[in-house]
């Protein structure tokens, strides 16, 4: 690695050797995700993006050759890096900060230590809206009187639940493909392994437990992004009580879900369940439904997305304790308020009727 740095001054002109600014060399234009990813134009080299690969890695060593030469040891010799970065976490965090670092002409590694896009493509936003893509056209298709009042017939909409279910995950198949493609045309190593940091510039990867393989960078990125939350006296079961990432998959579509928190990410949940024929019921802990948004949207949401459906909730109430159905008992879900913390009411859910409880939580970073 060290010796493709320093090969990069030859390239240079005496005042790109002496820069010290963090833009990058005048004459190579990033060109984003298209298909022709980069062109790179200098004195001493034209290079169409068809044959990028080689001379590219020389204009990334320009930048390697700046970023060490501002980093130099006590003795004035450079310390030598394996890449200028390394992002840990290869989610949209990740992948932007990886874009970027390549277009300031760094050498980029990344590190995921399970898929390619993280939770917005795999389990969030991608899939979600998928998912509402099919709630949203179920919805025009059970509207008879609009239909109607546009001359058109249909006896009855009906869906299969595991065809939406590989839409879904299809899409979000292709975005993380195209996530990695678009990383591996640019040159930026994508690195499996879950990494742990064990020194300032340096990070081991691998499987968990067993990381066995280190590598070293100017600088790390952290872009570890999130997980579902589960607060505690919650029990998820993945089955009768479960988080977002398992609802996302459409599993089953049960006859009735409570939805604990009714953030953004709850309401697009009740809108895909409702149109798919659940009942939702939400529990949210302050005083009125989707707290966090501005007042206006919310009385907008509540008259569009809440009031027309099967939808009720419960406010200012905490969830403190849910247990799964198991051996004959139904689901329980207690309820305290949240100002007193005094028991309000336990919500029950007998499953022998084909009712089940789900639980979608809130993402908390
Ligand atoms: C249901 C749902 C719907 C959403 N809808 C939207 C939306 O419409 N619009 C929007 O803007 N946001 C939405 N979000 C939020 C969005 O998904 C997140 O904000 C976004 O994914 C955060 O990106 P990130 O790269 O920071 O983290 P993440 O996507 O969580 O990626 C982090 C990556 O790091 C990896 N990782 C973690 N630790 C390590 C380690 N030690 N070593 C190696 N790899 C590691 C993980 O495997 C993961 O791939 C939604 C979220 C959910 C759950």
């Amino acid at each position: 690695m060290e010796a493709t740095t320093f090969q990069a001054s030859s390239l240079l002109s005496p005042a790109h050797r002496n820069s010290t600014s963090a833009a990058a060399p005048r004459g190579i234009s990033f060109c984003g995700l298209h298909k022709h990813v980069v062109t790179v134009k200098t004195p001493f080299a034209k290079v169409s993006c068809a044959q990028r690969t080689q001379k590219y890695d020389k204009t990334i060593s320009y930048s390697s050759w700046r970023v060490m030469a501002s980093a130099n040891t006590e003795n004035g010799t450079p310390p030598s890096f394996d890449y200028d970065v390394i992002i840990i976490g290869a989610g949209v965090g990740g992948h932007g900060a990886a874009l970027h670092a390549v277009e300031k002409g760094l050498k980029t590694a990344i590190i995921e230590g399970d898929v390619v896009g993280g939770t917005c493509v795999n389990r969030g936003c991608v899939p979600s809206k998928a998912l509402l893509a099919v709630s949203g056209r179920m919805r025009e298709l059970q509207d008879s009187n609009h239909l109607k009042a546009l001359g058109i017939k249909v006896t009855e909409a009906g869906y299969e639940r595991q065809a939406v279910a590989d839409h879904a995950n299809n899409l979000a198949l292709r975005i993380r493909g195209n996530l990695t493609n678009s990383m591996n045309a640019l040159g930026v190593d994508v690195l499996t392994g879950v990494g742990t940091l064990v020194g300032p510039q340096t990070v081991k990867y691998g499987k968990i437990g067993y990381p066995d393989k280190i590598v070293s960078a100017q600088y790390i990125i952290i872009a570890t992004g999130s997980v579902p939350f589960v607060p505690p006296g919650i029990e998820v079961d993945g089955k009768t009580v479960f988080t977002s990432d398992h609802a996302l998959k459409l599993e089953w579509v049960p006859d009735w879900i409570a939805i604990v928190g009714s953030g953004y990410i709850g309401l697009e949940f009740s809108d895909v369940y409702t149109a798919l024929g659940s009942e939702v019921t939400f529990i949210e802990a302050l005083d009125t439904l989707m707290p966090g948004f501005d007042p206006e949207i919310t009385k907008l949401a509540q008259r569009v997305l809440i009031n027309p459906r099967k939808i009720d909730y419960h406010t200012g109430v905490l969830a403190k304790k849910i247990t799964p159905a198991k051996e004959g008992r139904p689901v329980q879900i207690e309820l305290i308020d949240t100002k007193t913390k005094e028991p309000k009411e336990t919500l029950e859910v007998f499953d022998d009727s084909d009712l089940f409880l789900f639980r979608v939580l809130d993402h908390e970073s």
